[in-house]
């Protein structure tokens, strides 16, 4: 019930990111590239205010499980990414979300990662997720230092 939901709802977002965003500069391809994207030159970016999260139960069931409000700087929807204006000046919140289009991809599209997100998720919590350790290990040499 959450998965098709979910997938139907990723795909939106993908498609109106793949229309509004703007490609990734020359840089950032690079970044994409080292952490594992093949298709760099597919990826499009969007800077949002604040991240769009379905408003529906599933944004609470979610939230739940993610165990923390929804607080988030960044989502990939597979090559479409959303960052939020906030964070535009951190690349480690970018780095993070390519990785999980590099997911994405390996996994064969939307309905597979979801699945396996939403498997980790269950079984091993936000924090422990294979996924989203993998995801943080690949954005950590992109980390910028606290501002003072
Ligand atoms: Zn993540």
């Amino acid at each position: 019930m959450l998965l098709p939901y979910a997938s139907w709802w990723v795909g939106r977002q993908e498609h109106r990111i793949l229309k509004e965003g703007i490609e990734l500069t020359s840089e950032e391809k690079m970044w994409a590239a080292s952490v594992g994207v093949q298709d760099v030159d597919k990826v499009r970016l969007l800077y949002l205010p604040m991240i769009p999260l379905p408003v529906s139960s599933i944004t609470y069931f979610v939230a739940r499980m993610l165990g923390k409000p929804l607080d988030v700087g960044g989502m990939a929807a597979q090559y479409g990414i959303y960052v939020v204006k906030q964070s535009r000046n951190d690349p480690s919140i970018l780095v993070h979300e390519m990785a999980h289009i590099a997911q994405y991809e390996r996994m064969g599209g939307i309905r597979p990662f979801l699945e396996q997100y939403f498997e980790e998720l269950f079984t091993e919590g936000y924090d422990n997720s294979g996924m989203e350790l993998e995801a943080r290990a690949a954005a950590i040499p992109y980390n910028r230092p606290p501002d003072r």
